[in-house]
């Protein structure tokens, strides 16, 4: 399967759509997921494309990886959360359903069970408070 870049995280970095923005530097976007698994729940992408792990330039994973660090860090202090959950999926048939890589960030709570994966749609407003949390954590 090659890259499509009609995909909604590639119309994204086009600024063709918006997004509530936390990071960006000149390979990488970090962004609130709309239907968070819990709260915080944030997305890291590079800039370059890729449908996802498996056709990624080593040097784009060498790149992303440590802003995936930061921003786990972030988020965990930004919400006081108790732990973070990295995820990342593979095709369909791993539960992928946007096809430009994508790791997520999803902050965890002492005893809180994650909501479905693309469940709930959450307010822009309580997301872009949400971005502000992090942002300040940075
Ligand atoms: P995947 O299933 O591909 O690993 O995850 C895709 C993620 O993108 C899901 O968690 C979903 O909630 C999120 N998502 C889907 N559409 C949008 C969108 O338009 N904006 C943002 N910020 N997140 C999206």
């Amino acid at each position: 399967m090659s890259y499509d870049d009609t995909n909604i995280f590639a119309k994204i970095l086009r600024g063709e759509i918006p997004c509530h923005r936390v990071y960006e530097d000149a390979d990488t976007l970090a962004f609130m997921d709309v239907m968070p698994q819990s709260k915080g729940h944030l997305l890291v992408i590079p800039k370059a494309p890729s449908r996802n792990i498996l056709d990624a330039d080593p040097a784009v994973l060498a790149k992303v990886m440590p802003i995936v660090q930061k921003l786990a860090v972030a988020a965990k202090d930004a919400f006081d959360a108790d732990g973070i959950t990295v995820t990342q999926f593979n095709e369909p048939a791993a539960g992928q359903t946007v096809y430009h890589l994508h790791f997520h960030i999803i902050p965890r709570y002492e005893g809180a069970a994650l909501k479905p994966h693309t469940g709930a749609m959450e307010d822009h407003g309580v997301l872009a408070a949400l971005a502000e949390q992090v942002k300040a954590a940075l």
